[in-house]
């Protein structure tokens, strides 16, 4: 039977190690068939990602700091060169200072709120454009071009989600870029969607004050009762690069147990 990126190349930034929400990406991709090209942020994570890579079986790891102009420009310049046509392309890059994720928000630095939105936010826009180009080509069997791009997001874009602070408000941001790369990019046949995350124990996550205990209120107020299962991001980010997204483009969709039409919770009764 074909899987459901037969055929199809995928470039995947955001894996910085087995937890990572990329990384779950990366394995669904793969298992579905698709030709994979993993993403690094610099030197110190090189190797990790190389040696990620040759486990999955996925054949070209290149540098990117989504931070540097020059290093977005060169990755899509090396794409280019080599003939690769992207399909899809998955951003999962996020970053704010810790001390910006454990105090009151409206202590946020400027520096910390614009690094937070570069990093987090800006680098979306920046890899759409670059990449772009080698979505919209037409394929080598002469297929119509297109593509999806797919990004990560998260409830604090909507909700106050305590601790969570300038991350939610560059989700927000990231949101809005969303509706309007989707947009831009449209006319060209390039879906632009958002898949918003329930809670993962991850790297990055690990970074925001009591990340722990999100994660159980999580799953006690969630209608699933559980956590998310990164293999349930990585099915939906499968879902949205395969044919049967086609029609689907500016949304973000919650893969999160259910938590975010959630309200609040009754305290325990006492009698
Ligand atoms: P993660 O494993 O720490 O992934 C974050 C990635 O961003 C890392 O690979 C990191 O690379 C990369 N990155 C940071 N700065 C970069 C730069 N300048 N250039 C290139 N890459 C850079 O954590 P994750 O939880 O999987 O995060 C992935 C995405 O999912 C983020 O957008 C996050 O906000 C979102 N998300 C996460 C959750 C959750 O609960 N975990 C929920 C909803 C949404 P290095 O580590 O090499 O710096």
């Amino acid at each position: 039977m074909a899987q459901m990126l037969e055929g199809k190349t995928a470039l995947i930034l955001g894996v910085a190690n087995r937890w990572s929400l990329a990384y779950a990406i990366a394995r669904a991709f793969v298992r579905e068939d698709a030709n994979v090209i993993l993403t690094y942020q610099g030197d110190r994570q090189k190797q990790t990602v190389e040696e990620l890579a040759a486990e999955l079986k996925v054949h070209q790891v290149l540098p990117c700091d989504v931070t540097q102009d020059a290093q977005v420009d060169a990755l899509a310049s090396r794409l280019k060169d080599q003939g690769t046509v992207l399909n899809a392309v998955v951003h999962g890059i996020a970053f704010a200072n810790r001390e910006d994720l454990s105090r009151a928000f409206v202590e946020t630095s400027r520096s910390g709120f614009a690094l937070a939105q570069d990093v987090s936010v800006y680098s979306l826009v920046a890899v759409a454009r670059a990449t772009a180009p080698l979505m919209a080509a037409r394929d080598h069997n002469g297929n119509p071009g297109g593509g999806s791009l797919t990004t990560l997001t998260y409830l604090g874009s909507t909700r106050v989600v305590e601790n969570y602070n300038v991350m939610g408000v560059a989700k927000a941001a990231l949101e809005a870029s969303v509706r309007y790369l989707a947009a831009d990019l449209g006319p060209s046949n390039i879906r632009v969607n958002a898949i918003s995350a329930g809670a993962v124990k991850t790297t990055s996550a690990r970074g925001i004050r009591d990340f722990s205990k999100m994660l159980e209120g999580g799953a006690k107020m969630a209608p699933l009762r559980r956590n998310t299962d990164p293999a349930e991001v990585a099915d939906t980010a499968v879902f949205l690069a395969s044919d049967l997204g086609r029609g689907v483009t500016g949304n973000v969709i919650y893969v999160d147990a259910g938590a975010h039409i959630m309200g609040f919770a009754l305290p325990a009764s006492t009698s």
